[in-house]
Formats: C-alpha cells, structure tokens, sequence
C-alpha cells in the first residue's frame, strides 16, 4: 500500500464547487481548488467577496495581475500611471481632481452600450469651470485617452480613480491625494 500523499492544513481532495472539477486539491474552508479560489477576492470596503468576472467598483486586477483598488491593495506604484494620465488630459485636471476628492463628492459612472460607440462617462464632485457643469466635458477626455494610442500606459489609473467613491473610500482617497500633490509639486520644479 502506497501512503497517501500529504497535504497541507486546510486542504483536501474533492470536487470544487465552482468548476466542479473533481479529485483535485480543494480548500476546506470554501470547497473550491486553487485556480478558482485565485479568481475571488474580499472587497474590504464592500465587505464582501468579489469574483473576478463580475467585481464591484472598488477592485480591478492591475497590469501586473495583482489585485488593487480602494477595496484592496492601495498600490504606490499606480502612481506611474496615473502622472502619465494628467500628463495626458489638459491642464488643470490633477488640481480639480485633488478639489473633487476632498470634498467628499468623487465618483465616476460610465454607461457603456454592449455595441458599438456612444459610452459616456461623467466624473462627479468636479468643479464648474466658468459656470458650467464639466462631468461629461471630463468623462470625454478620459474615454478619448482610453480609447487612443496610450490606453494601456494609463488603464490602471483609470480603473484607481473608478475605484474611489464619494467619502466611502477614504484610505484611497488620502493617497491619490498624496500622489496628487506629489506630481503637482514636481511640476512646480520643473516650471522653476
Ligand atoms: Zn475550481
Ligand atoms: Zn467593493
């Protein structure tokens, strides 16, 4: 008689719940094998699991696969992305972004046909430029960027921004904030 194979604490051999792949490695504590288990992540602002084909806002996978978001991992690298992205949108987007943060009122929305063109996305809490409403007047650029040639340079940024919302997420939105004014001084220098 051959020994058993040993397994970790924890795990055991049985039929995941979620692919319902048998005889493989699943974990006690949710019935699912490891490549399933890889595919869900706990939102800690929505306080609930998320799985990766339908997440909540709070979450993304980044350029690099690692879960990030305002719901996980507040990543100093997306700082790289997101200076490239106000480098890309005009002047004064980063000073009204750090203004829309702080007060609380920051979100994004997009609607998005499942066919063809036509998405709007409008950027809340920014504000009015010579008395105007300028959620969509944003939305446009960022979609125009999304769409163009630097899309990929700059998607974890905007999937960061999306992932704020309002005062609900004020971890995240201290350090865009930090990282705004970070990028804001830096330009200073190089104006002087
Ligand atoms: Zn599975
Ligand atoms: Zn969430």
């Amino acid at each position: 008689m051959t020994p058993e194979p040993e397994l970790e604490e924890g795990v055991e051999i049985g039929t995941c719940e979620r692919c319902g792949d048998t005889e493989v490695r699943i974990y006690l504590e949710n019935k699912r094998c490891e490549d399933c288990d890889g595919r869900f992540y706990p939102c800690s602002i929505c306080k609930e699991e998320q799985f990766d084909e339908d997440t909540c806002r709070h979450i993304f996978r980044g350029d690099d696969c690692e879960w990030k978001g305002s719901g996980a991992w507040i990543d100093p690298s997306l700082k790289t992305p997101l200076f490239r992205l106000f480098d890309l949108m005009p002047t004064g987007f980063a000073v009204d972004l750090r203004v829309a943060i702080l007060s609380g009122k920051f979100y994004t929305f997009l609607v998005a046909p499942l066919i063809g063109d036509g998405a709007s996305l409008s950027v809340y809490g920014m504000p009015e430029r010579d008395g105007r409403w300028v959620e969509t007047w944003w939305g446009n650029f960022l979609i125009e960027i999304g769409q163009g040639e630097h899309s990929r340079e700059v998607a974890d940024a905007y999937h960061w921004l999306a992932s704020l919302y309002q005062k609900k997420t004020l971890e995240a939105n201290q350090a865009t904030v930090e990282w705004i004014d970070e990028y804001l001084s830096a330009q200073k220098e190089e104006r002087t």
